[in-house]
Order: C-alpha cells, then structure tokens, then sequence
C-alpha cells in the first residue's frame, strides 16, 4: 500500500492483484466502434453492425475527450466538452449501450469506464446523491507514479523464441533472475548478442526496466534500439550511454472511489471487493481530492478522465438530475454518457413533462446522438454474430425466421431465442437419435411457443382481465 502522506492510501498492490473476469454477455461481442483511424465507420466491424452516424459521433467524442484514445491509454480532460455530457437517444434494442460499450472498449486499459441503470441509485444503504458521486468518482483516475529499486540478481534462466512475428527476424528473449522475469522483444541482431556473448546464466546483473539497460559485473549492455519491453506499463526510453540507473519509475491506475474507499476507516480495502461500500464522509472526499491536488503539483500524479455510462437515465429523479447539472461542471467530472428510449414522458419527482423525461436544464447541456431502427440486412447481420458469439448453428430458414421475429417482436426478444432453440435443438436431435444440431424452424417455432415477447404479453394480459390480481 502507497502511503502518500497525510495517512492517505491509494492501496495500488491490493489492487492490482484483483483480476477481472469475462463471460458471454449480451454485449460481449462487442469490441470496439468499428471505425478506422479518420473514425469513418466500417459497416461490420468489432461486432458492431449499422449505426453509421451515432457509432462516429461516438468516435468523435472519445477524439475529443482524449486526442490519443485511438492509439494510446493517455487520456486527459477535454475543454470542449467540460459541463456537457453525451445523451444516446433512440428507439429500444438499437444498440445505445452497445455503443457505450464499444466506447469503453476503444478507450484504453486505464482510462476508468462505468456502467450503472438510473434505478441503481435507489438503494436503502446509501442516498441517491452519494450513490452518484461514487459512480462519478470511479470514473476518475488517478495515475501514480512510483519510484522502485531496481532489482539485482542472478541470472537463472535466458530463453531465446526466434521469429514470433513470422519474418524470422525478431523474437523474444525471457530473461529470468532470481528476483523477476523479464521478456524482451528485439531483432535478431541483438537476440544474437544477447545469447553469444552478453548474459549468461549465473551472471550477476541488474536490470533497468525504464532503459532497457542490463548491467553485467560493470560490463554494460545497453539496447538502444531495435526492441521494446512487452509490458505495456512500462515505457522504453534510452538512457545516456553508461550511465547505471539504481531507481526506476512505475505507474498506477486507480480510481477517486478506488482511494476514497481504502482510507475509509469504517470500510478499508475489503470493502471494494465485496461491492458494499457504504457512505464515504464528505471531510474524507475533500482531504482526498487536496492530497491528489498537491500530487498533481509536485507531478507525482495525473488525473485521468474516464466515462460514466447512465443507461435509462429517464428514471433518474429532479433531485439527481439537479445534482448531475452541478457535478458536471466539478473540476473532477468524467464524461458522462447517457441513454434513453423515452419520447417525451414524465420527468421524475415532478409533474412536468420533457423530452426523453429529462429537465430543460440537463437537456440543454447535453450533445444528443440519435439511434435508428436496423434495416432487415443488418438485423441479420447481428444476429450471425451473436450466433458466432455463443456458438449456436442456425439453419438459413430458421435464420429468416429469426430476422422476421426480430422485426416484429423486437431484437433483444430474437436474440434471446438463440440459445433457448440450441436447447430446443439438442433435445431433438437426442430424441431422434442423433443428427446434425443445428437450430431449425421448428425448434424455434418451439422456443418462440414457451416464451412470450412484450407484444404477446400485453395482448395476454388483456385477455387475462379480470382473472389476475391488481
Ligand atoms: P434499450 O433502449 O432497450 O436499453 P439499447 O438501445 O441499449 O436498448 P442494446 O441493448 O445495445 O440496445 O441492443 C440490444 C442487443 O443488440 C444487444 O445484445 C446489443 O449488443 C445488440 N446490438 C444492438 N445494436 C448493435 C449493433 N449496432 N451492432 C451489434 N450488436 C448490436
């Protein structure tokens, strides 16, 4: 733990031991925009399909909020867009949280994303107020920079792999010490010198990991070109020829949540891996938010600004929404993106009604980024890749069939039907003795049967009146 004076924490080593785990969802096909580097959107491209114009504004918002985020984790806070925040309105199932998502995905590995549904913030444990300042605090980061020693030790292990790249002329050298393992990537000129005559194994050697330097028993080799450390953390500089560095600086993410939550004494580190994070005291936030200051002074640390994704935000109330106006123009405000597939409809806590059930007042601050409804081609393109995704065959009359019931009953309700009709599927083949499994117009009709999409479900409730509780 990184104690940075005034008893404040930031915790980095808990941290980055916990790891992250992915599954399929409904969003996993998802991996970016799909837009080139002049952000023009490819019609098909990582998992995303159609959205031509929302899916570039996306880009073009991600361009702003960080010159680099396209080719580089580097991200800092936009004037252009600071007190405004991003409203992705459309019809449901046209792909607002996808495209959140892709914005989440495109932005780099530290750059801070969170996704919250508006009715999360009603919550017994906490108030609405704090359960929106610690998703826009999460959505801030803090990068740290911290100076190491530089390790010592003996060289147990140098494993050359030759031609990875497939031209046969770089590779990788994995040098393993007694004290940690480093993997270089290089030419094959210097994997040459390395392995000939440079370091052996039982070597005593010290490694500077910002240089790229390794120094053997006052004999120094230095690469000052032609390779670049694989740790994406760690940048490569050449140092002067000679000199022997003993220090080196290492840098960490971590959110205003992350730091307001360790130095919490009532809920410490744990707190964050069980999601229970209760209050944080308002005295706490503002010590924490000077100490970054003074940080950010003395360029130990720089702020990196993230996205907060508030879907269905129309179930906000006017409490949050007045509290969301005043926080948006906070030194410390992410960019805020927002989805709703409300028309004009009534704005929470009051009698009034608005576009998208949002207050003129937030409105007004807003960049607003249309979705569309898919045309039939592209449905059929979304539904071949989450087909992909989850690993279900579908015969092409049962994938017409599904196109058809995206169209009439919505594509959330058509996507679901994919793995129920693989169940559908499997259950006929093993009752007919086996066969191909692939989803057929009938085990769909069968899957379509079982479960009801909202139109049926309206339509059944009215034929039910009378018979059900009110
Ligand atoms: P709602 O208003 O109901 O919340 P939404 O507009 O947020 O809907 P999504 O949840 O993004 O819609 O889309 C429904 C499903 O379709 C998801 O599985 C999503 O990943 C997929 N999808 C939607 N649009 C696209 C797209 N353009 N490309 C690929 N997949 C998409």
């Amino acid at each position: 733990m990184m104690d940075i004076g005034a008893g404040i924490t930031t915790g980095t080593a808990e941290l980055r031991e916990a790891t992250k785990m992915e599954r399929i969802g409904v969003h996993s096909h998802i991996t970016g925009l799909g837009l080139d580097d002049r952000l023009e959107p490819r019609p098909n491209s990582q998992g995303m399909v159609g959205q031509l114009r929302a899916r570039k504004a996306a880009g073009v918002i991600l361009r702003l909020l960080s010159p680099s985020s396209f080719s580089s984790s580097t991200v800092s806070a936009a004037p252009g867009l600071s007190g405004r925040a991003i409203l992705l309105a459309g019809p449901p199932s046209t792909g607002k949280t996808a495209i959140a998502r892709g914005m989440a995905a495109t932005l780099g590995p530290d750059v801070p994303f969170t996704s919250i549904t508006a009715s999360e913030v009603y919550s017994l444990s906490m108030s609405k107020t704090e359960a929106l300042t610690q998703a826009l605090r999460r959505s801030i980061g803090v990068r740290i920079r911290e100076e190491e020693e530089i390790v010592e030790g003996e060289v147990v292990e140098i494993v050359v792999e030759r031609g990875i790249t497939g031209s046969g002329k770089s590779g990788r050298v994995i040098l393993k010490t007694t004290d940690m393992e480093t993997v270089y990537e290089m030419g094959g000129k210097m994997i040459d010198e390395m392995t000939k005559e440079k370091v052996l194994a039982g070597d005593i050697i010290s490694i500077t990991k910002s240089s790229g330097r390794i120094t053997k028993l006052g004999r120094s080799f230095s690469h000052s070109r032609d390779f670049s450390l694989l740790s994406p953390s760690t940048t490569f500089l050449p140092t002067p020829s000679g000199e022997i560095l003993t220090r080196r600086t290492v840098t960490h993410t971590v959110s205003l949540h992350e730091i307001d939550i360790i130095n919490s004494r009532t809920q410490g580190f744990l707190a964050l891996f069980a999601g229970d994070t209760g209050e944080v005291a308002a005295p706490l936030r503002a010590q924490i938010d000077v100490k970054v200051g003074e940080w950010r002074e003395e360029g130990k640390a720089e702020l990196v600004t993230g996205v907060l994704f508030i879907d269905e935000v129309h179930m906000l109330d006017m409490e949050c929404f007045s509290f969301l106006n005043r926080a948006l123009e906070g030194e410390l405000a992410p960019l805020v993106v927002m989805a709703s597939n409300r028309g004009v409809a009534r704005i929470r806590g009051t009698e009034m009604r608005g576009p998208h059930g949002l207050p003129p007042d937030l409105l007004d601050r807003l960049l607003i980024v249309a979705t569309s409804k898919y045309l039939p081609d592209e449905v059929r393109q979304i539904i071949k890749i989450r087909c992909q995704e989850e690993d279900v065959e579908v015969g092409p009359d049962a994938e017409d069939l599904l196109v058809e019931i995206a169209g009439d009953a919505g594509m959330r309700y058509a996507l679901g039907l994919i793995a129920v009709s693989q169940v559908v599927a499997r259950k006929r083949v093993k009752s007919s003795g086996g066969g191909p499994e692939a989803v057929e117009v009938e085990d769909l009709r069968r899957a379509y049967g079982c479960f009801m999409d909202p139109g049926r479900s309206v339509q059944w409730l009215k034929e039910q009146q009378g018979s059900l509780l009110v």
